[in-house]
């Protein structure tokens, strides 16, 4: 097997480019935005054409955090199924959150498809798939609560999901219709084309080293300028460098790891996710598998490839490659990397109001670029009408849960032992 390089596929095939210089001056704008993925994009794109003046600072390239390192899965509402979100925040709250989010991903179509972002983009469904006959018992639960809402997905049965996956040991799925995938660099990388085409001051390796509040206005600055503006969106979710004053919040780390093969030959492609649908599994320890434009196959799983369970991970990603898709025996993978997640403590986003004119968005537990695209738009809308039932949830002044250092040894943990005990 050739060497796997500590290389992440989306930036080696990112059809968008995107460059800004850095903030070498000072700037007065309506809106300050730190941090360049999903969240701080398309606010940006909603507030400039909302007609408010805008500035981005990105500590290192667009798509550096978790918005250039995700699976790619443009689904709809979060993780958390829909009754149990109303369980957490209640009726009212819960159905409003619901809705905005179930909604996601045709936000995010549509902004493709305005901007023309060149990023691989299908949406014709993503399967969710059972790994046992308990997983499915899982889909059962989490069809019933869709179908009641009137949302376009099918339960599939064992072998209808064989033939859609080209894959052996998946025991049923949910299809959903309003889903698909991207090449999520590159839908960043879009998005900050876009802002800056619409006028937004966007600047990368421009890192916010600190912030103030005086008088009615926020001072940010970097190593060589200031911005001032009247609003300011926090949108370094689990990337934050640096310290954000009168920001207070806090999430557990948990790493996500992929690999990509080379291409496949057409006479896998054609048995292997033959209409290239994005899935994730039921597992506890998560799994995940789809295909990119130029039919590599990427999966991946909870874990860090920095920590110690790096070769327990590297080791189980060829016994799962291997027993999900036998006929890709020999197959070699050419790609790795991973990324970091906000998890909450309740799997639910959090929307932080910093001082009167400030809010802060993180955790969307690896569900973000539906989610992170509305509430971005969102809090750009906010920013300009004032009006908080525009707020898909409503913001607190802080959020901060305990023993975050010890849920990330959990996870990773749990994640290995499980690699290394599973037979896949
Ligand atoms: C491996 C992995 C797989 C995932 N898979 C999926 C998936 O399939 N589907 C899905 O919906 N979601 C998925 N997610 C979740 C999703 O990627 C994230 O929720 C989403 O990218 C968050 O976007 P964001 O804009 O809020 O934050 P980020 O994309 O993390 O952006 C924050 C940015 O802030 C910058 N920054 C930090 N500090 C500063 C500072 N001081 N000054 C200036 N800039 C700063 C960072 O460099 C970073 O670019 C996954 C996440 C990971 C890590």
């Amino acid at each position: 097997m050739a060497r796997i390089s500590e290389n992440n596929l989306w930036q080696a095939t990112a059809a968008e480019t995107f460059y800004a210089d850095s903030l070498t001056e000072d700037l007065k704008v309506d809106l300050v935005i730190i941090g360049g993925g999903f969240t701080g994009c398309s606010a940006a794109i909603e507030a400039q054409k909302q007609g408010m003046s805008v500035c981005l600072l990105e500590s290192n390239n667009i798509g550096h955090g978790g918005s250039g390192r995700n699976v790619g899965l443009v689904n709809a509402g979060l993780w958390t199924p829909p009754d149990d979100v109303m369980s957490i925040l209640g009726p009212e709250a819960g159905e409003k959150l619901n809705k905005t989010l179930a909604a996601g991903p045709s936000e995010v179509f549509k902004l493709i498809e305005e901007f023309d972002i060149k990023c691989e983009a299908t949406c014709n469904g993503t399967l969710h798939c059972a790994h046992s006959p308990k997983g499915f018992t899982d889909l059962q639960n989490r069809f019933a609560q869709q179908e009641k809402r009137q949302a376009p997905v099918e339960l599939l049965s064992a072998k209808e999901a064989t033939i859609l996956t080209g894959a052996s040991g998946v025991f049923g799925a949910l299809l959903d219709r309003r889903a698909g995938t991207v090449q999520p660099l590159a839908y960043a990388k879009g998005l900050a084309r876009a802002a800056q085409q619409l006028g937004v001051k966007v600047y990368e390796n421009s890192p916010a080293i600190h912030t103030s509040f005086k008088d009615g206005v926020w001072s940010v600055k970097t190593a060589r300028g200031t911005v001032k503006a009247s609003y300011l969106l926090n949108a370094t979710n689990a990337y934050m460098q640096g310290n954000i004053e009168h920001y207070s919040s806090s999430f557990t780390p948990v790493y996500y790891f992929q690999f990509a093969t080379k291409p496949l030959d057409d006479e896998f492609l054609n048995i292997t996710l033959p209409e290239k649908h994005g899935c994730w599994d039921t597992g506890t320890v998560m799994s995940s598998f789809r295909l990119d434009a130029a039919g590599r196959l990427i999966m991946g799983s909870i874990g860090s490839l920095e920590k110690m369970g790096k070769g327990v991970h590297t080791s189980w990603i060829k016994r799962k490659l291997h027993k999900l898709f036998p006929q890709l025996k020999g197959i070699e993978f050419e790609y790795s990397w991973h990324g970091r997640i906000a998890m909450t403590d309740d799997h639910l986003p959090r929307l932080i109001q910093i001082g009167d004119s400030g809010i802060s968005m993180m955790g969307y537990n690896g569900r973000g670029i539906s989610p992170g695209t509305c509430m971005g738009t969102a809090i750009a809308k906010y920013f300009v009408h004032g009006d908080p039932s525009v707020l898909p949830i409503q913001p607190t002044t802080s959020y901060q849960q305990g023993f975050n250092s010890m849920k990330e040894l959990y996870y990773e943990t749990g994640a290995s032992l499980t690699h290394m005990v599973k037979d896949y």
